[in-house]
């Protein structure tokens, strides 16, 4: 929705803090969410001390983690600024993220409209779920505070409050730690008046912006639950609008896979606090996904009971957590001094995102959530996506060009990245007789740097070879600076497992596969369509699908959404095909005309020729040290083992 009516509120509520705080530099931001007009939420600032004539506010381009601009300054509306007395400032936008305020050392407030990004067409990037916004009056706010919030220019570094006005019925779920205040949030007490006696108002306070952007925040009606996990209290906090699933379930499905991520990481983890925040929407989705921070994680996954989610949550949940390692931890100088309106970019997104989902699959079946046949599947599901993409460009430029060249290279971070992380996880096992893996380098990665100290983006592959082998510097000279295509048979066969980049083979065909198909939009839906005519198989061809025919119905039955559910329902009809006569599919075909019909298509079905990609099998016979180096890989280590003794956290 988008409106344009100026309504002007008048705060009654008085903020004792804000008063008593006068002295101290800091931004002083109000947020009042019980009054929602036209789909906007009202933002106050009462800056810190300004000092010259002229000063820019800024509103982010960018935040870390999601590797895409987002432009928050556009869902920002009516932007006033004024002296003590309530005189306006001349205020003049410069572009989208950017204001400039003149006779600024008279200001006193700065004030404006948030639209959520959620629901707001306007015209620019779409901005990535989990770091958007969401304004639904009485119901649900996801506070990601890059949207309501901006800074000053040359005062990213200052302390920040913000105080969140809400009713009492709604919770605000954050990993944002107590303040000197009191237990999170801290409430204070509104003046008794009959508009008050439903409200309550959260401070919170953030070091800098940094530590503000890193805070997302979602008030909803409560549904949270708490497990101890090690030495960290873990808070989930979830909104499902039709109640499908609760947090109690979420975490029960999580808390084994964090279990099993602290004996990965070591027996501790480095966090004392930390939030899973989980929107489920009932809407139609194009894309969904989550966003790593350092004391929370925000979910934006579509609603579903937790048993037809349960497998893509626990991915999510471990990827998401294990971010805590990199980039939250282990990160270059690009990230570490982030710049919100100019951003540098990383060449080591390979490890940020690339390790991080290797870690996640790993931890997996290393502890035994999911079996070593499992595991070789997702491993195999990577390499077949990461075809899609291109493979002759190193994957640092990729990285390090990842806003604007190479966007839409990205999503193979999660494939490519992670076959890096395995094929390295790999070499450094063999070389190290099975003592020293990933794991143990990412560990030692952390306490050499650590959260607060970060390495020079040029120097990390000269950092690790120096702590590991030669070996690792050839690999990364090879493989991840250069160009050459990853050593995947080489690194299997280490693990004796036979990897065959290509087999032909006879089976049955649906005629649709990785390398046929693509997403399209139809009403806000995403739906499969045929996207390369020249990639048919026999069967396809036997079909007669046409480029662009999109898919509604196989054998009668309707595709489902795409999300967590599509898999199986495609495995269920591969399946069914040796009992049938007859393949069939209703597509949705645009004419010359322009006009689009369902069209009924049909073909005998038969075992055609394919082509088997990535195909991995156990080798018959292997040796003592490809056993040892399968089971490294493969299975936790024995606490008994003096090398794999879990390290003391730094
Ligand atoms: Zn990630």
């Amino acid at each position: 929705m988008r409106f344009y009516f100026l309504l002007v509120i008048v705060f009654t509520i008085t903020l004792p803090s804000a008063s008593q705080s006068k002295k101290t530099n800091a931004y002083q931001y109000t947020v009042d969410l019980t009054k929602v007009v036209n789909d906007r939420v009202y933002v106050e600032l009462k800056p810190p001390a300004v000092t010259s004539s002229e000063i820019t506010f800024y509103m982010p381009k960018i935040v870390p983690g999601t590797y895409a601009i987002a432009d928050y300054g556009r869902y920002v509306e009516d932007i006033t600024a004024v002296d003590k007395k309530g005189n306006k400032l001349p205020v003049e936008k410069v572009e989208a993220n950017t204001w400039k305020i003149k006779d600024a050392k008279k200001l006193a407030k700065i004030s404006y409209w948030v639209n959520d990004s959620w629901d707001t067409e306007v015209a620019g990037p779409d901005i990535f779920w989990p770091a958007g916004t969401n304004i639904e009056e009485g119901k649900n706010f996801v506070i990601n505070t890059s949207g309501f919030f901006g800074y000053i220019e040359g005062q990213k570094e200052t302390p920040f409050q913000f105080n969140v006005v809400r009713s009492k019925d709604l919770y605000g779920s954050t990993g944002l730690i107590a303040t000197e205040t009191g237990a999170p949030p801290s409430s204070i007490k509104l003046e008794k008046t009959p508009e008050n006696q439903n409200k309550v108002v959260d401070i919170y306070k953030t070091s800098d912006y940094d530590e503000l952007v890193d805070s997302p925040l979602m008030y909803s009606k409560p549904d949270t639950a708490i497990i101890k996990v090690a030495n960290t209290e873990v808070l989930i906090g979830s909104y499902s609008p039709n109640n499908k699933v609760t947090a109690k379930e979420i975490a029960a499905s999580i808390r084994e896979v964090l279990l099993a991520q602290t004996e990965y990481l070591g027996g501790k983890l480095p966090v004392d606090k930390y939030a899973f925040i989980f929107y489920f929407t009932d809407r139609p989705i194009m894309s969904y996904g989550a966003l790593e921070h350092s004391y929370s994680s925000m979910y934006y996954m579509p609603e579903m009971t937790i048993d037809q989610m349960n497998q893509q949550l626990r991915d999510f949940a471990a990827h998401e957590f294990f971010h805590i390692v990199t980039p939250l931890t282990v990160h270059s100088e690009e990230i570490d001094n982030f710049d919100f309106n100019d951003p540098k970019m990383s060449k080591h997104l390979w490890m940020y995102e690339g390790v991080t989902e290797y870690f996640a699959g790993n931890v997996q079946v290393q502890y035994g959530l999911i079996s070593p046949e499992e595991y070789i599947g997702v491993l195999q599901e990577k390499m077949m996506t990461a075809d899609q993409f291109i493979d002759d460009v190193p994957f640092t430029e990729i990285s390090k060009q990842t806003l604007d060249k190479y966007h839409d290279q990205y999503y193979n971070v999660y494939q490519k990245g992670a076959l890096i992380g395995l094929c390295l996880d790999i070499k450094l096992r063999q070389l190290s007789a099975g003592k020293y893996g990933l794991r143990n380098l990412m560990l030692d990665l952390s306490a050499k740097y650590g959260k607060n100290k970060a390495f020079d983006d040029e120097e990390l592959f000269d950092v690790i070879t120096a702590m590991t082998y030669p070996e690792i510097g050839e690999f990364f000279n090879k493989y991840v600076k250069g160009s050459e295509p990853l050593p995947l048979k080489e690194t299997f066969a280490a693990v004796g497992i036979e990897y065959v980049e290509e087999e032909k083979f006879e089976d049955y065909s649906l005629g649709i596969g990785n390398e046929n198909i693509g997403v399209t939009e139809i009403d806000g839906q995403a739906k499969l369509q045929i996207a390369h005519a020249e990639r048919m198989n026999d069967m396809a061809k036997a079909l007669e699908f046409q480029e662009g025919d999109v898919l509604i119905k196989i054998n009668q039955d309707s595709l489902p959404e795409l999300g967590p559910m599509f898999g199986m329902f495609i495995q269920s009809h591969i399946a069914k095909l040796p009992t049938l006569d007859t393949l069939s599919y209703t597509v949705l075909r645009t004419g010359d005309d322009g006009n689009q019909k369902l069209v009924e298509l049909k073909a005998p079905v038969k075992k055609i020729e394919m082509v088997r990609k990535h195909s991995l099998s156990p080798m018959e016979d292997i040796t003592e040290a490809q056993y040892a180096l399968r089971e490294s890989w493969l299975r936790a280590p024995v606490a008994t083992d003096q090398e794999q003794k879990p390290k003391e956290d730094k």
